[in-house]
């Protein structure tokens, strides 16, 4: 057995517990009485030993205000126990209230019921090593918020580098800026100049078109008036072609459809509702002048003709078969490329004119030719008398039958020209076209002429061989009818000049006097069957304006040309001209 070793007692035990370095207390019921506090505790409390037996806030009245004594009375009632560490206390040290820190623990001590017997009290006074801590974290801290500044430092300092490049660019900009702020204010002053320029060309332009308008709106009245004019203009023309009893025609080639009025529609047979065309037309035509008339119509078409249509043709009704003569007097009309667009004219009824001219023509046809037995009778009486006085020495009566003669010839001409006119208007006068050189003709007409004129100076200038086929004869009639109208009409002893020229394989020959001339209305007119000129200069010329119109006919038969070049008081130069051989 183990001797049982001597326990202390309650006091002692208290003597030893007093001994801990850790500060400790014991307190009893609700208001923390210190029953026991080592020596540790006092010190830490700075209190001595009186405060045993004492409630906590009688022996540390500092505590008052601050959470231990209510935590005393919470660890107490609920048998519980409270810790804190870092705990702030504020205690009066001789007479000086002062702060530490303290790690502590209130444990209640229970009785085996659960009942609190007391309250066991430890603490560590840590205030050195949580005012060192602190000062250490502060000293962190100040160190942090040194770093950090100085990391804000840098940051500023980077921030302000980036500020100063930021602000260099900005002032860059702004420069450029600047720039192109004066850039565009320029440009907006050179487009504002512009556009000033540019209002007031628009508004002289404005001024234009207004005058422009203003003219056009004239113009219009004026069209209108004009307009007004064509109109009553047109109802004139369409009295006039009524009374005068034209009829009228407008050809579109590009259909060959005709438009007519209804007048002429009842010569074609038509009725007014009836359409028009080209062949209808030509069908109707005497299959005697047909090929002439389409010949006529393709001619005028042709640009270089210069447009004009005229021709006389026969129609033949096709209901009753009657003939009827008309003239068509037309002109072609050409678009810039000189294609024709249109024939348009007129056609008279001449068929009464025609039996005039036929009736007359006979008339002078059957006198010429009864004429021309007792002339010939007579111009043969002549010979034989010229000879009988001749041989007598009888020198007056010579001269006298020389003159009668002379005169007979006149005559014989005259009524052989007559005689032309009838037979080429009853379409009986004859061509007999053989080669021939111009140059003999003209040679042999010389030889004539120097024997019969001799009231001027004749030059014949010299000719080439010049071959055409013609009829000679009617050829001379042509020439010698030049030639002696320039002896009629040009002052004695004055020149006539005859030539013949080639050109464009082309005979041409001219006769050109230095006589009274022709005014250019005469000229039109004077290839006229019966046309003269009458004034003062031709009235005692004799004549009977058939000698040119002859010399046309015959012309044309030869697919010639007959033409004038004059000037009146200068003379005149007549031609004719031949395509050669
Ligand atoms: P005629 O001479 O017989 O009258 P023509 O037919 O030969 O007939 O001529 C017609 C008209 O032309 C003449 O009346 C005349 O007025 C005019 N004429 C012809 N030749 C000339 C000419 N060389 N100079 C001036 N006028 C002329």
């Amino acid at each position: 057995m183990e001797p049982i070793p001597p326990f202390l007692s309650n006091e002692q035990l208290l003597e030893v517990l007093s001994a801990t370095k850790t500060p400790t207390a014991i307190h009893v019921s609700e208001t923390a009485i210190i029953q026991m506090a080592n020596d540790a505790m006092l010190l830490v409390w700075g209190k001595d030993r009186s405060v045993i037996g004492k409630s906590l806030e009688n022996a540390l009245p500092e505590l008052k205000g601050q959470p231990f004594i209510d935590l005393f009375k919470k660890v107490w009632n609920e048998g519980s126990t409270i810790s804190g560490t870092d705990a702030p206390a504020h205690l009066e040290i001789e007479g000086i209230v002062q702060t530490f820190y303290f790690d502590f623990e209130y444990r209640a001590i229970l009785s085996n019921e659960g009942k609190t017997l007391c309250i066991l009290h430890t603490a560590t006074d840590i205030t050195e090593r949580f005012l060192r801590l602190e000062e250490q974290k502060r000293a962190n801290e100040s160190e942090d918020a040194l770093n950090r500044e100085q990391l804000l430092n840098e940051e500023l300092a980077s921030t302000n580098e980036e500020l100063k490049s930021t602000n260099d660019e900005l002032h860059e900009t702004q420069q450029s800026l600047m720039d192109l702020n004066y850039e565009l204010e320029e440009r907006v002053s050179t487009r504002i100049q512009e556009v000033e320029e540019l209002n007031k060309q628009l508004s002289t332009k404005n001024r234009e078109f207004a005058l422009a308008n203003k003219k056009q709106i004239a113009y219009n009245n004026e069209l209108a008036e004009v307009n007004e004019k064509l109109k009553s203009s047109q109802d004139e023309l369409q009295l006039a072609i009524s009374t005068a009893s034209l009829a009228t025609f407008d050809l579109n080639p590009a259909t060959n459809h005709f438009v007519g009025n209804d007048l002429l529609k009842a010569w074609f047979g038509l009725k007014p509702e009836q359409e028009i065309e080209l062949n209808t037309a030509t069908d109707v035509i005497d299959e005697a002048d047909r090929k002439r008339v389409i010949l006529a119509i393709s001619h005028a078409m042709d640009y270089t003709s210069g447009g004009d249509y005229d021709t006389v043709y026969t129609i033949l009704n096709p209901e009753n078969l009657i003939p009827r003569i008309v003239r068509a007097k037309g002109k072609a009309l050409f678009n810039e490329q000189r294609q024709p667009v249109r024939l348009s004219g007129v056609l008279q009824d001449i068929t009464e004119q025609k039996q005039d001219d036929q009736r007359k023509n006979d008339f002078i046809g059957m006198v010429s030719h009864e004429l021309k037995t007792p002339l010939t009778s007579i111009y043969a009486y002549i010979y034989i008398m010229i000879a009988h006085a001749q041989k007598n020495k009888d020198n007056f009566t010579t001269g006298l039958l020389e003159k009668a003669k002379i005169q007979m010839v006149k005559m014989t001409t005259m009524i052989n020209g007559f005689l032309d006119v009838s037979r080429l208007e009853s379409g009986k006068i004859h061509i007999d076209k053989q080669p021939f050189n111009m140059a003999d003709l003209i040679k042999e007409t010389e030889d004539e002429i120097i024997i019969t004129v001799t009231t001027h100076q004749i030059i014949f200038e010299p000719v080439e061989p010049t071959f055409v086929c013609a009829d000679k004869d009617k050829i001379g009639h042509v020439l010698n009818n030049f030639i002696s109208n320039a002896v009629k009409y040009s002052p004695h002893a004055s020149a006539i000049q005859v030539a013949c020229i080639t050109k464009n394989n082309r005979a041409i020959v001219s006769v050109q006097d230095k006589g009274i001339g022709i005014t250019a209305k005469d000229k039109d007119r004077l290839f006229d069957r019966f046309y003269r000129v009458e004034n003062t200069q031709t009235k005692s010329i004799a004549g009977f304006g058939i000698g040119l119109y002859l010399s046309a006919e015959i012309i044309q038969r030869h697919e010639g040309k007959i033409w004038v070049e004059s000037e009146l008081d200068k003379g005149s130069t007549f031609y004719f001209s031949l395509p050669m051989v």
